[in-house]
């Protein structure tokens, strides 16, 4: 059986991109692998990442870190989205770390370490201004519960998050930081000082060294993409090379008229007889329906997309005088080394970022691996 469309994952990428975050980061580097490592593979991304020198591994779900355990991997995991009622038992028995962002987590993970008869290595997570995760209102009263039971867990980290670390002269970020230091410090005030403060993501741990603290979180960059290209740069002007590349093949090649509507809702008319090509993959596999100024790379040439995407296919303008044929792969996305499209085109024809085109790519379209260079 012949593919339709393939994600073609270049292992070397993400090992050299993990080599470089290392030197600028100067401190211990946590691979952030959720949500399938952004689509690249949960384990062979994980094994990759550690054996390019990450020392940590961050995941938002327990199913992710279990996961990762069954592999075999030892390495130390950070879990930061169990909600409350999650088997923290069976990660405390997993020696997977749990962030807690509020008292009723905390007691719940408490009580799990009675049970486990072995007390559970927390981060504390922090609400430092982006008013998502973390402690803000409990704050002072969490404060006084950690004080009379505190030897129940093993506090391992305290954290928080950046809102706006891609856009570097926003004031939100020093604000950030210093309430950061404020909530470390209400820590070290009652004796408490865990060995790991982080704050950084991709973006702060490229651009704002104050944030590196004693770890930086780092996920879209250890995949190659920049975290904001207007603000931050392209991948190749910040030394990174995208891992991924998105291909389908041609399934049909015509020539059409001038004046042939194409697609749903006829939101596109051609201008002059051309060549279209349709293409073997649609929103059911991730692409996005409303993306409008994207399109596909074959012999060398871009071909725009034209007309809605559909469910498993898209239409490309090919141009009049195209050799393109059936059959024949076509690149939706790759490094922008090779002039065509990258996830960063996608995600602005879409209205979104890299982030969420790399995510949502369906389990429906195979990963192919090219291995580490030795
Ligand atoms: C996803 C996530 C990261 C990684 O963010 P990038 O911008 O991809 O580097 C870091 N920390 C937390 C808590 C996250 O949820």
């Amino acid at each position: 059986m012949i593919n339709r469309a393939e994600v073609v994952v270049d292992l070397n990428c993400i090992a050299m991109n993990i080599s470089k975050i290392r030197a600028v980061a100067g401190v211990p580097v946590m691979a952030v692998v959720k949500a399938d490592a952004y689509g690249h593979g949960l384990i062979l991304v994980a094994q990759t990442a550690i054996a390019a020198g990450a020392q940590w591994l961050g995941v938002a779900l327990l199913e992710e870190a279990f996961t990762l355990r069954a592999a075999g991997i030892q390495a130390p995991i950070l879990c930061w989205l169990a909600p409350p009622g999650s088997d923290y038992l069976a990660a405390i028995r997993s020696e997977i770390d749990l962030a807690v962002p509020s008292i009723q987590i905390y007691e719940e993970i408490v009580l799990a370490s009675q049970l486990a008869g072995k007390r559970a290595r927390i981060h504390i997570e922090v609400d430092t201004g982006m008013t998502r995760g973390g402690f803000l209102d409990e704050w002072e009263t969490f404060i006084d519960l950690l004080q009379a039971s505190r030897d129940d867990v093993e506090i391992i980290g305290i954290f928080s998050h950046f809102a706006r670390a891609d856009e570097p002269g926003a004031d939100q970020n020093s604000d950030q930081l210093k309430r950061f230091t404020q909530m470390s410090d209400d820590l070290n005030g009652i004796g408490i000082e865990p060995s790991l403060h982080h704050l950084s993501n991709s973006a702060a741990t490229l651009i704002d060294a104050a944030s590196h603290f004693d770890l930086v979180r780092v996920g879209i960059a250890m995949y190659g993409l920049t975290p904001d290209r207007e603000n931050l740069g392209s991948s190749n002007s910040l030394g990174l090379r995208p891992a991924m590349t998105l291909r389908a093949r041609l399934h049909l090649v015509k020539k059409v008229p001038s004046h042939s509507f194409v697609g749903y809702g006829a939101s596109f008319q051609t201008e002059r007889d051309t060549v279209i090509g349709v293409v073997a993959i649609g929103y059911a596999d991730g692409i996005p329906r409303i993306a409008t100024g994207a399109g596909v790379l074959t012999h060398g040439i871009k071909a725009p997309s034209v007309g809605r995407i559909s469910m498993d296919q898209f239409v490309v303008d090919l141009g009049p005088d195209s050799t393109a044929k059936a059959g024949e792969w076509v690149t939706i996305f790759s490094s922008s080394e090779d002039g065509g499209y990258t996830a960063d085109d996608w995600g602005k024809a879409s209205q979104s970022i890299n982030y969420e085109i790399v995510t949502r790519i369906g389990s429906r379209v195979p990963r192919l691996y090219l291995p580490v260079h030795s």
